[in-house]
């Protein structure tokens, strides 16, 4: 039988699940989608070859993908069938969602761009995301693309490819501002998508841009300033996904804490809609198994918050919340907008009010003007902090940004030095995390599995955001079940737990 470490390279390289990463791009490798689902509106729509294919590929962050999977359910509203960007099927367009966060991801971009166009010569090759937003020239400038949809066309991507194809619509479609996941609205007598084989989790976006102006970011640029999906949007959203199936709904967007949708019904006139009054609203009128948000800013946290958590067992114990670095003094550079006082107690409250949940994070090292006394003090606070796990990105200067124009830049060896000492860190803390649940037993959604011969692993995520691996004949994927956690299994982007499925 095959050792444990072999099935989770192969889970890893297999995997289609998305890597959160705030405002940096996941490790490199695109994801594409690949949905095979009955369509609704299926009696006007145009039957098997008929139909245009659209194949999607995404770079970038969990915003971008989630955006992405509303774009593929608009395609197949209208009509399209999706097909996988790395199949066997002739996509007729082809959709690169790109990225811009540092000039890494607008290279990946434009290599992703020309790499659809070689593989799909007949193919049109539409650009799209932030990297399009920031530089339309560029991408416009590159003899790969045939279509650049812009951030103010974003809404109509559908209609332009179409009319692009010469495709004629079946019916017109009613743009969805944000894109949210479920974008055009549905017949009344639309069936719901169909869970894909792949995947358990669906993302609903409820909030796009920032102008939070943190030094290092672009985000504000390429996005612009905060909008919010309205609250019955999002509610009916998570519905859809819930109706197709879906055990788990995420809730994504730039910056969860600066939602602010305009009240509705019965709400105090004059007063916004914050996240904890639309958490409410979705776990009271939807039935969805898991609801996880995406990350909490420490700029604006809500103490009250965790009050919802404590209620409803539904919401994943899992709280990603970014500290970009644990030095007051570089907190300062970068224009964060809080402290290390301020940061610990938000950590604190989590720990006492949910000892079980955990908590992740992101550090950007070697900011410019790091010095060696700031980066011991980052790696004592990360230490302190006892994270389940760190996402660690050596700083790259973005043009267009406040820190691009600092001098201090560091060099790119001390960058490097100090990001494998977070990396050290961060496994050893994630090690003592994972030991604390040995011998528990906790609820697992399961995703997928690898087969050999003799067995069959399953691997899923639990509640608190443990990734459990365990052998089982029976069909796990997309069930939720007890796990006993047994020991600690996986190492880097794989590690996680080797369990026993109880039920
Ligand atoms: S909070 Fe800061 S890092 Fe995050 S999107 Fe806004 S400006 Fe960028």
């Amino acid at each position: 039988m095959e050792n444990v470490s072999g099935y989770l390279r192969r889970f890893l390289l297999s995997s289609r699940t998305i890597t959160l990463i705030n405002h940096e791009p996941p490790a490199n490798t695109p994801v594409a989608l690949s949905v095979s689902r009955p369509l609704p509106f299926e009696k006007d729509l145009p039957s098997g070859d008929l139909r245009p294919k659209v194949a999607l590929v995404t770079l970038g962050c969990k915003v971008n993908f989630s955006e992405t999977e509303a774009l593929a359910d608009n395609f197949q509203r209208a009509g399209f069938a999706l097909v996988d960007a790395h199949g066997t099927d002739i996509p007729d367009v082809f959709v690169v969602n790109t990225c811009t966060v540092t000039h890494v991801a607008d290279r990946k971009s434009r290599q992703m761009l020309r790499r659809v166009k070689r593989a799909n010569p007949q193919a049109v090759v539409v650009a799209t995301g932030c990297y399009v937003y920031t530089s339309p020239g560029e991408v416009s400038g590159l003899p790969e693309v045939d279509l650049v949809v812009k951030k103010t066309d974003e809404e109509k991507l559908v209609e332009l490819v179409s009319e692009r194809l010469n495709y004629e619509l079946p019916y017109r479609p009613e743009p969805s501002r944000l894109l949210f996941a479920g974008g055009l609205s549905p017949s009344a007598t639309a069936k719901s998508p169909a869970l894909d084989r792949y995947r358990t989790r669906a993302m609903v976006k409820i909030q796009d841009g920032c102008n939070a102006g943190c030094a290092f970011c672009i985000v504000p640029t390429a996005r612009g300033g905060p909008q919010s999906v309205g609250i019955q949007e999002i509610v009916e959203g998570v519905r859809l996904k819930a109706l197709a199936g879906f055990q788990e709904v995420v809730l994504t967007g730039v910056h969860l804490g600066k939602y602010r949708a305009p009240a509705e019904n019965g709400q105090a006139e004059g007063r916004p809609v914050r996240l904890k009054s639309l958490l409410e609203a979705v776990l009271r009128e939807v039935d969805i198994p898991r609801l996880r948000i995406t990350s909490l800013e420490p700029q604006d946290y809500d103490p009250t918050l965790l009050e919802l958590w404590q209620q409803d067992r539904r919401l994943s114990r899992h709280f990603h919340l970014a500290l970009q670095a644990g030095s007051d003094a570089t907190l300062v550079r970068m224009r964060r907008g809080y402290n290390l006082e301020r940061y610990a107690r938000i950590v604190e409250q989590i720990r006492r009010e949910l000892p079980d949940a955990s908590i992740t994070t992101d550090v950007i090292v070697g900011f410019p003007g790091e010095t060696d006394q700031e980066a011991a003090e980052t790696l004592a606070f990360a230490r302190q902090m006892g994270y389940a796990k760190m996402h660690i990105f050596p700083y790259s200067p973005r043009a267009g940004t406040l820190a691009a124009t600092m001098s201090d830049q560091v060099p790119e060896p001390v960058k490097k030095e100090r990001a494998e000492r977070l990396r050290l860190l961060s496994d050893e803390l994630s090690q003592s995390w994972r030991q604390r649940f040995i011998g528990e037993e906790r609820p697992v959604l399961w995703e997928n599995n690898e087969n050999s011969s003799d067995t069959t692993v399953w691997s899923g995520l639990t509640d608190n955001y443990i990734r459990v691996y365990a052998s089982s004949t029976n069909l796990m994927h997309n069930h939720v079940t007890r796990a006993r956690l047994l020991r600690l299994a996986g190492q880097g982007d794989a590690e996680g737990m080797w369990g026993e499925i109880i039920a």
